[in-house]
């Protein structure tokens, strides 16, 4: 019978070496991984702790648990796996779920600790699964499906140790688009899925949390879902930040409606200034409105803007990063979330790269997005290391958050401008005592 189960989110080894500068914040800023928490949701009947490593000390080799589930990030593979062994050697099943698990299976599997892994969102196969384990009949691979439903992280599960001020929701599973780089489409096997409008406007309205971050990959990725979702969040006073396609900023009426709706801030993958490798990577819908324009427009509407970069693609060189410094100035981007091309195992990109003899190395803990494992094309892979560094560094300069503030207050308002640069401040101060950029 498995009644105790104990799920991980495992964290890197520079954050496990700087975990007790970290605590503090964390308990505050971070909610527990919200698919986790549906795992624990969906096992009503028994014990679940989840364990965040990034903020709590345990020793695997003294947990208690009848089971064991990993949720892996390639980055975090080697950990995971170090996990796993020690349970293993203590006869507790180890289950392996996320990126990592759906990209290649074979390398989890491969592992006698492991004893199966689910592929895609773990939560559609978890009740078979643990009725196979406990009927001893476990399979080796479970494919969970996308299942239309709506998580939230102050309903699913106790948050535990946890103080997070901000409930995670989800509604909506995968994207519709499909850039080459991303593994999302493998996750949710190219497949979007959402419920009634009615359901994720009844849950949203159970929690009591007034900030919420909607962790969907794509909020607006049914446009006639997302203006009635709009529309019904309208006057229920909740403030709340999202992920979004650029093509959110080309519609006025739209994002006029989020702002009614308390949408105060809107991450959007940008990924890069040059539009040539927009098409290249089957990123078409950045051409539906001109950057600048579009961040300006989502201002206008009191909406912070993050924008996701990636460096490495094989038309940057080392003109890249002042180019990219310059347009993150010009449109008065308030957050930018950099990343390092990364080409995961189990994506054609990574096959692409080992045919033409350009991966650098194997050691998974290196696929972070923060470190260059890959020869790129029109530079060295320390000029591609040291000019990522150098654009993070410089976004979050003492200086050039200042600036942000100054320039935040009349379009924001106080508190998103404040809101904006404390942030800013806090990655400036996490980079200057020698943290990892994603502490
Ligand atoms: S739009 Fe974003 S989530 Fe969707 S496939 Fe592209 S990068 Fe991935």
């Amino acid at each position: 019978m498995v009644r105790k189960i104990v799920l991980i989110d495992p964290a890197t080894r520079q954050v496990l070496a700087h975990r007790g500068q970290l605590d503090g914040l964390r308990r505050f800023r971070y909610c527990p991984h919200l698919g986790l928490q549906a795992l624990a949701g969906a096992s009503p009947s028994r014990e679940v702790r989840i364990i965040d490593e990034r903020l709590e000390r345990f020793d695997p080799a003294s947990l208690e648990a009848d089971l064991v589930g990993i949720t892996v990030r390639t980055g975090l593979a080697p950990r995971a796996h170090e996990l796993a062994r020690v349970f293993h050697q203590r006869g507790i099943s180890v289950v392996f779920g996320g990126p990592y698990t759906t990209l290649t299976p074979d390398l989890a599997l491969a592992d006698p600790a492991v004893r199966c892994v689910v592929r895609g969102p773990a939560v559609g196969a978890w009740n078979d699964l643990l009725a196979d384990i406990e009927a001893n009949r476990a399979q080796r691979v479970y494919e969970g499906k996308a299942q239309a439903g709506v998580t939230i992280s102050h309903v699913a599960a106790p948050t535990g140790p946890y103080r997070p001020s901000t409930a995670l929701v989800q509604i909506t599973q995968g994207c519709n688009f499909k850039c080459s780089f991303c593994v999302i489409p493998s996750l949710y096997e190219e497949r979007f899925v959402a419920p009634s409008v009615e359901q994720a406007l009844a849950a949203i309205a159970s929690t009591e949390a007034r900030l919420l971050a909607f962790v969907d990959d794509n909020l607006i990725g049914n446009l006639v879902f997302a203006r009635q979702l709009f529309a019904g969040l309208r006057g229920m006073g909740k403030r709340w930040f999202c992920q979004a396609t650029l093509n959110v900023a080309r519609d006025p009426a739209l994002v006029a409606l989020m702002s009614e709706a308390g949408c105060v801030g809107v991450n959007i993958g940008i990924e890069t200034i040059n539009s040539a490798i927009w098409e290249q990577q089957n990123k078409r819908q950045n051409f539906s409105c001109e950057l600048t324009a579009a961040i300006q427009r989502l201002h206008d509407h009191g909406i912070c803007v993050s924008g996701g970069f990636i460096f490495g693609f094989d038309q940057d060189d080392v003109t890249v990063f002042d180019r990219s410094l310059d347009f993150m100035a010009r449109s008065k981007l308030d957050f930018a979330a950099c990343h390092i091309l990364t080409p995961y195992p189990g994506l054609p990109f990574h096959e692409q790269l080992k045919r033409e003899g350009r991966i650098l190395t194997d050691d998974l803990s290196r696929y972070s997005t923060y470190e260059v494992v890959f020869q790129p094309l029109q530079m060295s892979p320390d000029q591609l290391q040291e000019g990522f560094n150098r654009v993070v560094r410089e976004f979050y300069s003492i200086r050039r958050v200042c600036r942000r503030f100054v320039s935040a207050v009349q379009p924001l308002g106080l508190s998103s401008a404040a809101f904006s640069a404390f942030g800013g401040y806090v990655v400036h101060s996490n980079l200057n005592r020698g943290l990892p950029i994603h502490a």
